[in-house]
């Protein structure tokens, strides 16, 4: 063991980070991104808001982000058709530092956080990080979950926090509200349902199901839906004491002005961001009706991405694709890999790579 692994905690000791390969490939459809780059006019108000916020930036940000939260709170609440208040809702540097802070001030040593394996990676680095326990549980076959199931593990195991994930990803399955209320009522702890991919699902949100639930969270992002994956925005709705709690753990004037100020500009462009959702899952679509016919499994998708399978060596696929010039996700699960929809010219280059793959023997699909 090296000095700093014998500094290092020891629960952190021999961890792999976080790291879908950032490589630089014609075809990029491994990070869940929506491919259409934001329009001209955009862009000029985003700089034009940002200008002007670089006029104060000597000063501190406004700490709690009042007018970004309010505008985020009117959008849940036409998105939604629940009404969302500025109190309710909470923002930070990507949902990524949301579920982190959730999990600072409601996990932590000696407490345990459960998920539904397979599901996001980091709801279990986040967990590690924070010094949570984290508690995998495995999905029925399908990737499904049962309201009766998913309750008597809640209830077995009284996580302290349970993270549900609908459309889950990585498999596109997105949850019946009635798993959410079923695992609720069996938990004495916080419930957070993240909705990253909630624009791309025609389902309810678990926003509806917050009025007099007190422990229930719902986390979303601007990084999918609303193609500002590199601004880094993310938010949660709850109750107003969830939003009181997180002031205990996020660090003094996280939100810079300039990503308030983008942000404010962006929502200010949502119908217009949110047009390109349906050009997005109609590409997904086209991706699951494809593979179907060339005889691979693959798993219904509410999300921007789809799960496909399943491969004797994975590995290898994901190798003859990026050597096709078209990069896709092997998320660890064995047999599975995972592509995001992307433009129609980028679906059509997927799905070519994959026919050109198939035909050869790196690419063999296991009956
Ligand atoms: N939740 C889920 C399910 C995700 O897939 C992602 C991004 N891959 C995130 C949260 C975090 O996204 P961000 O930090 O960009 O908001």
């Amino acid at each position: 063991m090296n000095e700093l692994d014998r500094l290092l905690r020891p629960d952190l000791r021999g961890r792999t980070p976080y790291g879908a390969p950032q490589l630089d490939v014609a075809v990029r459809l491994n990070t869940n991104e929506n491919p259409h780059p934001p329009s001209p006019g955009l862009v000029a108000d985003v700089a034009a808001k940002v200008a002007e916020a670089a006029r104060s930036m000597n000063r501190y940000p406004d700490r709690d982000a009042v007018v970004l939260r309010g505008e985020l709170a009117r959008y849940l609440t036409r998105a939604t058709g629940t009404q969302v208040g500025a109190e309710h809702v909470w923002a930070a540097n990507g949902s990524n530092e949301i579920l982190q802070q959730l999990l600072q001030a409601f996990g932590g040593p000696g407490r345990t956080a459960l998920g539904f394996d397979p599901t996001y990676s980091m709801h279990h680095l986040i967990s590690t990080g924070t010094g949570t326990r984290w508690l995998p549980v495995q999905r029925l076959p399908g990737f499904r979950l049962e309201p009766a199931a998913a309750a008597l593990v809640v209830h077995e195991h009284a996580p302290d926090v349970v993270l549900l994930c609908s459309p889950n990803n990585p498999t596109g399955t997105a949850l019946d509200l009635d798993v959410v209320e079923a695992v609720y009522d069996a938990s004495r702890g916080l419930v957070v349902v993240d909705e990253a991919y909630a624009e791309f699902s025609h389902r309810p949100s678990a926003v509806s199901l917050l009025a007099g639930r007190e422990r229930l969270v719902v986390t979303r992002t601007m990084s999918k839906a609303f193609a500002f994956a590199a601004a880094r925005l993310g938010y949660l709705a709850a109750d107003p004491a969830v939003v009181d709690a997180l002031q205990l753990v996020r660090l003094p004037y996280h939100l810079s002005v300039l990503t308030q100020a983008a942000a404010l500009a962006a929502l200010e462009h949502a119908d217009e961001l949110l047009s390109t959702v349906d050009a997005v899952t109609v590409q997904r679509d086209r991706l699951v009706r494809e593979m179907c016919s060339l005889d691979l499994e693959v798993v219904e998708s509410d999300a921007n991405f789809v799960l496909f399978g399943e491969f004797s060596d994975q590995r290898a696929t994901w190798q003859g694709l990026l050597e096709r010039g078209v990069l896709v996700r092997d998320v660890g699960l064995r047999g599975w890999l995972r592509v995001t929809a992307g433009t129609e010219e980028e679906t059509t280059a997927f799905l070519d790579a994959l026919r050109q793959g198939l035909a050869t023997t790196d690419g063999k699909a296991t009956a």
